[in-house]
């Protein structure tokens, strides 16, 4: 069942609205999550054409990678949504991190990725699915550059 939020950045110039089809979200512990997030990104997906967004004037991209496009208030440096992106460039999906949700109620951690990279003094409760890294990406079918994560 669907379900319609809103919501912002912390200086309020960056606005969205965004239908949730699917209540179930993931954690990331990789490291660019956490630089970028200062801790990890919990993140529900929406389809782009589930989104509309108001101050985009104010919205900042930073590509963190080939497949992504990480987004945030260029005057109060929120971290907006993460965007992945199809090949051609064109936005597959965005997440939305929890915290700037006005009421992100209601959503369901399913499961929390890059495990072996969390910092060791963080565990989320409940029972979901933990991949490491490697478990990550081999779901993906997806065979990684090395990096620093
Ligand atoms: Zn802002
Ligand atoms: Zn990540």
């Amino acid at each position: 069942m669907s379900m319609e939020r809103t919501g912002g950045c912390l200086c309020g110039a960056v606005r969205f609205r965004a239908v949730i089809e699917n209540r179930d979200y993931g954690v990331c512990h990789c490291k660019m999550c956490q630089r970028w997030t200062g801790l990890a990104l919990a993140g529900i997906m929406v389809q782009p054409d589930k989104i509309e967004i108001e101050g985009q004037d104010h919205v900042g991209t930073y590509r963190s990678s080939d497949i992504a496009v990480r987004c945030f208030c260029t005057r109060c440096g929120s971290p907006m949504w993460l965007c992945d992106l199809n090949e051609d460039g064109s936005p597959k999906a965005y997440e939305l991190p929890l915290g700037v949700i006005d009421d992100p109620s209601g959503l369901t951690l399913h499961h929390e990725i890059f495990v072996d990279r969390r910092i060791d003094s963080i565990a989320l409760a409940g029972d979901h699915i933990q991949d490491t890294e490697a478990e990550y990406f081999e779901k993906l079918g997806f065979v990684p550059q090395p990096t620093e994560g």
